[in-house]
Order: C-alpha cells, then sequence, then structure tokens
C-alpha cells in the first residue's frame, strides 16, 4: 500500500527543501520529499560558493535575486521555528563584475537592464576602480559594475534552516532513493524507491540536481541538463585584503571571495567533461587558479592552501538557465526545478515559491517564470544570459 501526499519532491537540498517550505506556507497539506543522503556528501548546496547576485541581465534572474536576497537577509525569521532560527551568516559587501575593453559594452548593457529593474549599481572606470582598490591589477580593466547591496552567504545554514523548517511544519522526509515512476495515461501515478515502498502524489516535483535528468527519463524527458565538475579553493594569505573587499568576478569566470580568515576561490572551467566525477584536480589549482588570483591581486602570490574541494554544477547544455515547470509532452503532474548551472542556491527561494505558485494556482503569480520552462527546450530555443556569467 503506497502513502497519497499532494506533492511529492524528489529531491532534498535547496531546491526541494525551500519547495516543501513554500508549498506548506501556501497551505498545502501533505508535502513529502524524498533524500536518500541527509549528510548531503554528494549534493550541490553544501559544496557552494554561496554567493547572491542581481548582476544578471535577463529580467527574470534578476527578479528572482531580488526576492531571494531580501528573503536571505531575513532568513532567520521566515524559517525560525522553537527556537531555532540559523544565521545565514549573511555579508552584504558586494558583488564586482570587471572586464577589459573587449566586456565594457555588454557590461554596459547588462547594466542598463539592472538599473532599470531597480538594481542598485555603480559603474566604475579604471581609475575609479584603482582608486577604490588599489590592491587590484587594473591595467587591462575598462569597466566595473559593481552591487554594493549583493554579497554571500553559508550555504549549508540554508540547507538545514529550509529543512528543519519544513519538516517542523508537517512535510515527511523519507530517506530513500527515487528509482521509478510509474505513468498511466497523462499522469505519474506511483513512485517506487529503492527501499521498495512506494509512495503517490498529485504532484511530483524533480529536484534531484545533477541527478535530474536521470528522474525526468524515467518519465520520457529529456533534460539537456549534465553534472559539471567544479572546485572550489579556501586559501589564507600572508597579507590580509581591506575587509570591506567585495567578491569579485573576472572575465575568466575567476570568483574571490573573502571566508573568515581567508579566501574563498574557484575558477570555472566551462569545458569540463561531464559526469560524476568528485575528484579534486591539485594541478587545476597550480597551475590555473593560483596564477589567476596572483594576476589580478598581487597578495595571492603568497598564500596557503588550506583546503579545496569538487562539487557539481547541474549544468543546463541548452543556455546555463534554469528549467522550471511542468514539461510539455511529458506526464502532467511532473515538475521540474534543475539546471541551476551554478545559480541554484542564491534563487532557491524564489524557486519554490514559483513552485508552490504553479502546484496551487496553476501559474506563476510573483514573477512571471514562463520563459524558464520546457518549451524553450522543445523548441531547441536558448534563453541565454548575455556577457560574463
Ligand atoms: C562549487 C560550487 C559552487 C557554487 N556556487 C554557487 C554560488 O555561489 N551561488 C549559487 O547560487 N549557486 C552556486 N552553486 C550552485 C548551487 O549549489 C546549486 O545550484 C544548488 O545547490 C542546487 O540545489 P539542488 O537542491 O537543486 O541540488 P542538490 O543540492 O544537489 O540536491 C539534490 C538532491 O537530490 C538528491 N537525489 C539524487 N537522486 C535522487 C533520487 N533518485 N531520489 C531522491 N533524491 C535524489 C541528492 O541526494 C541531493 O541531495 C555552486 C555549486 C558548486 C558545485
Amino acid at each position: 500500500m503506497s502513502i497519497q501526499h499532494d506533492v511529492v519532491i524528489i529531491g532534498g537540498g535547496a531546491i526541494g527543501c525551500a519547495t516543501a517550505v513554500f508549498l506548506r506556507a501556501a497551505g498545502v497539506p501533505r508535502v513529502c520529499v524524498i533524500e536518500p543522503d541527509p549528510t548531503y556528501a554528494k549534493a550541490a548546496t553544501p559544496m557552494a560558493t554561496g554567493g547572491c547576485r542581481r548582476l544578471f541581465a535577463l529580467p527574470e534572474n534578476i527578479r528572482m535575486s531580488q526576492f531571494s536576497i531580501e528573503y536571505y537577509k531575513n532568513f532567520a525569521q521566515h524559517v525560525a521555528v522553537d527556537g531555532y532560527a540559523p544565521d545565514v551568516q549573511w555579508k552584504e559587501r558586494g558583488y564586482l563584475f570587471i572586464g577589459g575593453p573587449q566586456h565594457a559594452d555588454v557590461l554596459e548593457q547588462n547594466a542598463r537592464v539592472q538599473e532599470a529593474e531597480g538594481v542598485k549599481i555603480e559603474l566604475l572606470d579604471r581609475a575609479a576602480i584603482a582608486a577604490r582598490y588599489p590592491w587590484m591589477r587594473n591595467d587591462d580593466l575598462a569597466l566595473g559594475v559593481l552591487s554594493p547591496e549583493d554579497g554571500w552567504l553559508d550555504p549549508n545554514s540554508v540547507l538545514q534552516g529550509f529543512r528543519h523548517k519544513a519538516q517542523a511544519t508537517g512535510v515527511t522526509f523519507l530517506r530513500d532513493r527515487a528509482v521509478d515512476l510509474y505513468v498511466r495515461g497523462r499522469r505519474i501515478v506511483e513512485i517506487e524507491l529503492a527501499s521498495g515502498a512506494r509512495v503517490r502524489g498529485d504532484h511530483v516535483v524533480n529536484a534531484a540536481g545533477c541527478w535530474s535528468a536521470s528522474i525526468a527519463k524515467l518519465v520520457g524527458v529529456d533534460l539537456p541538463v549534465n553534472p559539471m565538475r567544479r572546485f572550489e579553493h579556501y586559501v589564507e594569505l600572508a597579507h590580509e585584503l581591506p575587509a570591506d573587499m567585495p567578491l569579485i568576478k573576472d572575465p575568466d569566470r575567476l570568483i574571490i571571495r573573502p571566508e573568515g580568515k581567508g579566501y574563498a576561490v574557484g575558477l570555472v572551467k566551462s569545458d569540463e567533461p561531464r559526469g560524476f566525477n568528485f575528484e579534486v584536480e591539485p594541478s587545476w589549482f597550480q597551475d590555473v587558479v593560483w596564477p589567476a588570483c596572483a594576476a589580478r591581486v598581487k597578495a595571492f602570490e603568497e598564500l596557503k592552501l588550506v583546503r579545496e574541494w569538487a562539487g557539481l554544477y547541474d549544468e543546463c547544455e541548452l543556455d546555463g538557465n534554469m528549467i522550471l515547470g511542468h514539461c510539455e509532452g511529458g506526464p502532467e503532474n511532473f515538475l521540474v526545478a534543475c539546471g541551476f548551472s551554478g545559480h541554484g542556491l542564491m534563487h532557491a527561494p524564489a524557486v519554490g515559491r514559483g513552485l508552490a505558485e504553479l502546484v496551487v494556482r496553476g501559474r506563476f503569480e510573483s514573477i512571471e517564470l514562463t520563459r524558464m520552462g520546457y518549451q524553450r527546450v522543445i523548441e531547441d530555443n536558448p534563453y541565454r544570459e548575455r556577457g560574463i556569467l
């Protein structure tokens, strides 16, 4: 005998747990999250850098960041239960995108969109960059865009906070793995779990991150989403940089931000072979990331590599953006939330709210997110961010 739920969510990372919280807040009584690993050893969420930015070019991404960042700033109140109010350690020190002459036009065009969306930004020419960040190399730069109200937080506190809130508000968590989905007519009627148990849901949400394409395949839906390894490194310097340093993102996809006594750094390797590979390659830091850091900020010439790890992006191969909502041609009670391509943590609250609206009201209400849907996959019609990511 399988247990009936209103919504079954496959995957209990930031996206699955946030969705569960928003569904309960919207009054959906029976919500179930299937998550095989409550230690989250391989999940993307706890591996993330924690950056949250409004510096996008697509209105949907900007609007999702605006809602989510405000939500995170008050996260403790949103998810507080019985005296438990996790501190996500929000650091509002800004995001700084920098670019050379070849990037200036795109950065400026994006800045116009950001301003039109109400994002507070500052455009900095090379002289302004030199004056404000004298410790950063600037001779190759033409423009910087600073979003001073962006910042970063602790990804694991977000995950635990959402999970705790979901549990406290009556969401059922099954420590199990979805292994098969049974379809009758146009609906998923049952989900088989690795333990042999079965569950049923009026709606089934696929929030399985890097594993979401294999879940979708079970119901004949092809998702262009693959695991893409991404390294993260924590280093300490002999001489610390000013404490108000923002998160810096340069055109080579190098990211540097302060973290505790040191710095979290990473450089996205876009041509990384896809697959479930969690191995750390020390040569990537030695040969690529360290030289890139030292070239940008001289203080990184002398550093101590304290820790490094590999996590996986659920990379959307179509256009680097999420795929959200129902899948045209698939079962009508099947929804997906995946393909976040490195932005899922910062957008989790907006995604959770959007999915709850779809389930309860049948449409996106707070932010129109239809362009992020599966239709564009069917039409092979990418909806890309413009410029550096
Ligand atoms: C190194 C790195 C840096 C990043 N930096 C940032 C950043 O700065 N800002 C940002 O916004 N994002 C960042 N991201 C991306 C972000 O971490 C992800 O987009 C986000 O965490 C995705 O959450 P999720 O819940 O979809 O996936 P996950 O956290 O991976 O959760 C998916 C869950 O599904 C479960 N699952 C798998 N198979 C099944 C099954 N068959 N049945 C049931 N459950 C299953 C897994 O166990 C897993 O816990 C980064 C990612 C990495 C790897």
